[in-house]
């Protein structure tokens, strides 16, 4: 009997010990994924992150300021970094800080482009709310041109679940409604990964993106399919690796403020 207990123990012991040079071995692993080979652990001759003043939040009644190391791309001002799709400048209407569509004006799209990045945008839909469905407040943020973040006046407004705000537009529901009430300023905070595509233009990895709406996590680094459309899921079509971010006019007359993007280091997928 007591041998029997011995050898439990000692059975005990191997696993325990085992299990630990096991998650040890996972550790390590750990410490040198991603390109992390060269350094120690806790390395002090490790780079340090650059610094980086975060700026302010925004208050409904006033634009915050961007993070230092942003490219600022609408600072209430004017509209130098934007241009019409149709060609020319962009056409929408510029006061009291913010740009607002310009019914039949058509879609305006950054001068600049871009792959991955982080992007804010703070958008507000009219009030009073006209419309319902997809015909209230109305626009969208198209990354790469391609890929649109929905804009919408969800605030009591029903429509298909994956046209409301903060959708992934008829792909990705958003994972809750963080819709605030037609005439407040809302803050839409991504993070976007471009597809990659091999030299023979076939899909390496799908887009990717997160999304927080008002500060709430409503897409969880979701894969697209392949561009956004109406009624169909169009497949993807090698493109560059960048492209302009472009706003879209839907015939709402919906309100952008505060817009900037920080190009982020194209990581591994
Ligand atoms: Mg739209």
């Amino acid at each position: 009997m007591s041998k029997n207990i011995n050898t439990g123990f000692a059975i005990l012991a191997v696993t325990l010990l085992l299990s630990s040079l096991s998650s040890s071995a996972t550790g390590v692993k750990l410490v040198t994924a991603a390109g992390s080979e060269k350094w120690q652990i806790h390395d002090m001759n490790r780079p340090q992150p650059p610094i980086v003043d975060p700026g302010a939040p925004s208050a409904q009644g006033l634009a915050g300021r961007p993070p230092s190391d942003a490219i600022v791309l609408f600072d209430g001002k004017d509209l130098s970094q934007w241009r019409s799709v149709k060609g020319g400048p962009a056409p929408w209407k510029v006061e009291n800080g913010y740009m607002e569509t310009v019914d039949g004006s058509g879609y305006i799209r950054s001068e600049k482009a871009f792959g991955d990045c982080q992007l804010h945008v703070e958008w507000r839909a009219p009030l009073p709310a006209r419309g319902e469905g997809q015909g209230r407040g109305n626009s969208g943020v198209y990354l790469m041109e391609k890929y649109e973040v929905q804009v919408l006046d969800s605030y009591q407004n029903k429509t298909y679940p994956d046209g409301q705000a903060g959708a992934i537009y008829g792909q990705h529901p958003p994972l809750v409604n963080a819709c605030r009430p037609p005439g407040q300023w809302q803050t839409y905070d991504i993070v976007f990964r471009r597809p990659r595509f091999d030299k023979n233009g076939k899909v390496l990895h799908p887009a990717r993106v997160t999304l927080f709406h008002n500060g709430v996590l409503v897409q969880d680094n979701v894969e697209l399919t392949g561009p956004t459309a109406h009624k169909e899921r169009p497949p993807y079509e090698a493109h560059p690796d960048k492209l302009a971010l472009m706003l879209q006019d839907h015939s709402s007359p919906v309100r952008f403020r505060n817009i900037w993007i920080r190009e982020l280091p194209e990581a591994d997928q």
